[in-house]
């Protein structure tokens, strides 16, 4: 059997796979459909575009499970950190990346790498031989979509996020409106001030949520909602569920200091944050829609600042598709019924491109691993990376399965901490260093990658 590793899908996962697999000496080639067919939320061709907000989340290692899981990448030499690291924007505590660049530098890498190969096209079958790692996505194509479900004997589960809409910069009315990160966070002048802030008297407020409540909106088909997953839930959603949950939620006024009106507290404040280099183009923090584009013109027009505003992009709906892969995955990511392929990213059923990346970095060691005849054991459990594919394939409740960000939920407890809140961040500090110990010891296992190129 020849020792290529072919990767179908050229996302955060089968990037991150093909990078980590080349890394250690084995060829690689990336099976990619775009550009020649397309999904509705990519825009170009290039490999780890990312399809909607431009943030990989928090970057804080030590109270922060995203963070771990950045800081587990970085140390196993990952190609999608050290893009975004390379591409990164201002955004207080959280890695925020200027995507375009971001896409085209990892695009770039892997196409010089001397044992990746990247091949246009659709795959849309299942194959019966070879070492293979299935990286397709939250829009897996339809085709290879049926020949997975008929394989597995499970229908691949779809249910829709929502994408927040960008505004241009030069729109927005900054006599109403302020930079300022929440609890001026971030090392630099340009961190404590990454946020764009637009506040809301009492009756805004009232009369925003009176807007979002009757507006159009996009219809779904009997069931597709049962799936609605809560990191991503759409503001009008949010609002259905008690007039005050968005105060608490993406518009919660605190930590902010309105300059223009320093002795007036304001009841509510909306977030756009930076979403490109140049500082051109601002999104609105958390305000996944699915309301109708008309509507949402007219309802995001009545938020301070944003009276006459263009936008860029509205939001929209999109569907996700994903393994029930507590039962249809080994502890290896092996598709049990045919072990010479595997899964990686988000259709195992983690959420969101950190977690996709890294599902794909363990991919892509473990198969290589497995090429070169050194097979690797699973990752640690106390490990972020370990914790996360050992809920996903083991962990979870099958019946009920859904995908999962990380979080210190996942990890086992540390003995003899105290509960509660008071005890989080000594507790979080002892997940984290537990984890990195773990993370270190295991990659000491497995065949050095060299440095980076
Ligand atoms: C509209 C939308 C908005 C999202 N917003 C966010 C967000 O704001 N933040 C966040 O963290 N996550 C978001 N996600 C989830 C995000 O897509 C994932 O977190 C991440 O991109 C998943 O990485 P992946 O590698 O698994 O899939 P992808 O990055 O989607 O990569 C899969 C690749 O496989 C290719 N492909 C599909 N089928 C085939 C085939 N048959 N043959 C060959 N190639 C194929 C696709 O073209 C694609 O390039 C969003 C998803 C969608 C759809």
């Amino acid at each position: 059997m020849s020792n290529t590793l072919h990767i179908v899908g050229g996302g955060m996962a089968g990037s991150e796979a093909a990078w980590q697999a080349a890394q250690m000496g084995v060829p690689v080639v990336i099976h990619e459909m775009r550009p020649k067919v397309e999904t509705f939320a990519h825009r170009t061709g290039d490999l780890a575009e990312m399809v909607c907000s431009n943030s990989f989340r928090s970057d804080d290692d030590e109270q922060n499970a995203v963070g771990l899981l950045h800081w587990e990448m970085r140390a196993a030499n990952g190609l999608i950190m050290a893009m975004a690291d390379r591409h990164r924007l201002p955004a207080g505590g959280a890695l925020a990346v200027d995507r375009d660049p971001f896409a085209r530098s990892v695009t770039r890498q892997l196409r010089d790498h001397p044992l990746i190969t990247v091949e246009e096209g659709e795959i849309t079958a299942l194959p019966d031989d070879g070492h293979w790692i299935f990286a397709t996505g939250p829009l897996t194509s339809q085709r290879l979509g049926q020949a997975i479900a008929q394989e597995t004997g499970t229908d691949a589960l779809a249910f829709f996020d929502a994408i927040a809409p960008i505004v241009y910069f030069d729109s927005i009315d900054m006599s109403q409106a302020w930079m300022q990160s929440r609890y001026d966070k971030g090392e630099t002048e340009e961190e404590r001030t990454a946020y764009l802030n637009c506040p809301m008297t009492r009756d805004q407020y009232e009369a925003f949520i009176d807007a979002l409540l009757a507006a159009d909106k996009t219809e779904f088909h009997e069931g597709e909602t049962a799936g609605y997953f809560d990191g991503c839930l759409p503001i009008e959603v949010m609002a259905e569920r008690g007039r005050e949950t968005l105060r608490h939620g993406p518009m919660k006024p605190v930590g902010l200091t309105n300059p223009h009106q320093p002795d007036v507290k304001p009841w509510a404040v909306v977030q756009l944050r930076r979403d490109n280099a140049l500082g051109t183009l601002y999104n609105i923090v958390g305000f996944q829609t699915k309301m109708k584009y008309g509507a949402q013109t007219s309802v995001f027009k009545m938020i301070p600042g944003l009276e006459n505003a263009s936008f860029a992009r509205l939001g929209g709906i999109h569907r996700n598709t994903f393994l029930n892969s507590p039962t249809l995955l080994d502890d290896r990511m092996r598709l049990k019924s045919r072990p010479h392929i595997r899964f990686a990213g988000q259709i195992t059923g983690v959420e969101g491109y950190v977690e996709s990346a890294a599902m794909g970095l363990l991919a892509g060691r473990l198969a290589a691993s497995e090429i070169l005849g050194q097979p690797l054991p699973p990752p640690p459990q106390d490990s972020a990376m370990g914790a996360l594919i050992h809920h996903i394939t083991g962990g979870a409740e099958a019946r009920t399965f859904q995908p999962m960000n990380v979080n210190f939920g996942l990890f086992r407890p540390v003995e003899g901490l105290k509960g509660g809140r008071r005890g989080r961040k000594d507790r979080y500090k002892a997940y984290t260093d537990r984890a990195k110990a773990a993370w270190r010891g295991w990659l000491e296992q497995a065949a050095p990658a060299p440095a980076q190129g």
